[in-house]
């Protein structure tokens, strides 16, 4: 086996002043700095891995010492062992005796394993020379299987279900493939329903949305029923009922007061509400689920659920029809197969969340995976799509007709370009340092 020695691991603090702009805000985060711990894996060869997770501002200094904390765990290792034998490391990073202490596998300390493995990943799809899309579907049942840790989700899926649940797919992954590459993967917008938009940027987005071929648009619910109903009434009025209406509260509800709201926004025939109440609360949402499924509202989450073990229950209580895995949470994508997987068996779909920092770029690859070898459908699944921060990545995401096109270059999509960490690394790149001499921002030291 080459070896492939990771000698260096950096991680630094990335954030982007969208609060100035009430970009990304929603009924729990009002004012968000779309940022992220971004992690560079350094080797003794040219090659490097990038990855990152996503936060929202204050509080990224703490996964990026919690990232800095678990990087003894990868440096000095070879690469391809850590990749032949992929499942066995994701259990050495998360079950590291002393500092499971502060998880175990949910908080900061499962968001610095995610930003450690996406870079692992994209640092092996480099190694190959493939997109991440495209080393998932070559990998053999056995080889994917081999990259997850079943503990704790062998009573749902074992190893050897999972291997057939991608076997009976493999004649026809080119078939797949090729329709991909000429069609993209269908996405929807989140972009029209922001809280602090006033009604008429909602028009004039729901317009441009329609114009480029959306068929999906989500409203962000929850802060003022009056007003939802209001935002809720012009999307439709622009968009029609053909189109789809999803809606995202953002865990701001008690469970009771999810169904109430719920019941009221029921005539504008939304497919799903999402985040309804707290994401670990599974009971909460199958109490939800039972009393909305009558008016054909189904339930969304996922973003903020902390691990597989939550995603296992949530899945087993038939407490959501649409599965949110987010791609810079729960454990990187070791875990989130594990998910796909136990959704598969399960008979719900995976509509993966996205849209803050990287996200679009990392789940694509995913949903892709899950089209050509495990779901091979794209009914129901679609993917989230928001046109914010792509510019600063060097490979971005491309939408065409409302599809996501399959990636090409090298990789997981997550490195950055110079200029981003020049400017935006938090608090002395230069874009910073201009917004604190305007007096934009005030350092909370000051
Ligand atoms: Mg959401």
């Amino acid at each position: 086996m080459m070896e492939i020695l990771i000698t260096e691991l950096d991680v630094k603090d990335i954030r982007f002043p969208t609060s100035l702009l009430a970009d990304g805000s929603d009924a729990m985060h009002t004012n968000p700095d779309y940022s992220c711990a971004y992690v560079t894996i350094k080797t003794n060869k040219e090659i490097e891995g990038y990855g990152l997770t996503f936060t929202l501002g204050r509080g990224t200094e703490i996964v990026v010492e919690a990232c800095k904390s678990m990087f003894y765990l990868v440096k000095g290792q070879n690469a391809n062992e850590i990749f032949a034998h992929f499942g066995s490391f994701w259990r050495k990073l998360t079950s590291e005796p002393q500092l499971r202490w502060i998880g175990p596998e949910k908080g900061v300390i499962h968001l610095a394993t995610a930003a450690i493995i996406n870079a692992l990943w994209d640092l092996w799809a480099r190694i190959e020379n493939k997109p991440v899309w495209k080393l998932l579907t070559d990998l053999t049942p056995e080889q994917l299987v081999s990259t997850i840790d079943f503990r704790y989700i062998t009573d749902v899926i074992t190893e050897e279900e999972a291997v057939e649940l991608l076997k009976v797919n493999q004649k026809d992954k080119e078939k797949r493939e090729e329709i991909l590459r000429k069609t993209g993967y269908p996405a929807y917008t989140t972009q029209v329903g922001w809280l602090g938009y006033s009604n008429d940027k909602v028009k004039e987005l729901c317009t441009k949305f329609l114009a480029l071929g959306f068929t999906s648009f989500k409203v962000k619910v929850g802060q003022n029923l009056t007003d939802d109903i209001r935002r809720c009434q012009l999307v439709r009025e622009t968009i029609g009922y053909k189109n789809k209406l999803m809606l995202d509260a953002n865990q701001i509800w008690n469970i009771n007061e999810s169904i109430e709201w719920m019941k009221q926004l029921a005539k504008f025939e939304p497919t799903w509400i999402e985040e309804p109440t707290s994401p670990d609360d599974i009971l909460g949402h199958l109490k939800i689920a039972n009393e909305l499924r009558p008016y054909s509202i189904g339930i969304a989450t996922g973003e903020m659920c902390a691990n597989r073990v939550m995603f296992k229950q949530l899945l087993q209580a038939r407490a959501i029809d649409y599965c949110q895995i987010d791609s810079a949470r729960i454990g990187g994508i070791n875990e989130i197969l594990a998910v796909y997987l136990m959704a598969k068996k399960l008979g719900v779909p995976v509509c993966p969340h996205a849209g803050g920092v990287g996200l679009c770029e990392m789940v694509q690859h995913l949903q892709m995976w899950d089209f050509i070898c495990l779901s091979v459908s794209t009914k129901n699944r679609v993917i989230e799509y928001i046109d914010q921060q792509h510019e600063h990545f060097e490979d971005p995401i491309i939408v065409q007709n409302a599809c996501y096109m399959p990636p090409i270059s090298p990789g997981y999509s997550t490195k950055f370009n110079e200029n981003c960490i020049k400017n935006y690394s938090y608090p002395n790149g230069e874009k910073w340092r201009n917004i604190y001499e305007q007096g934009l921002f005030h350092k909370l030291s000051d």
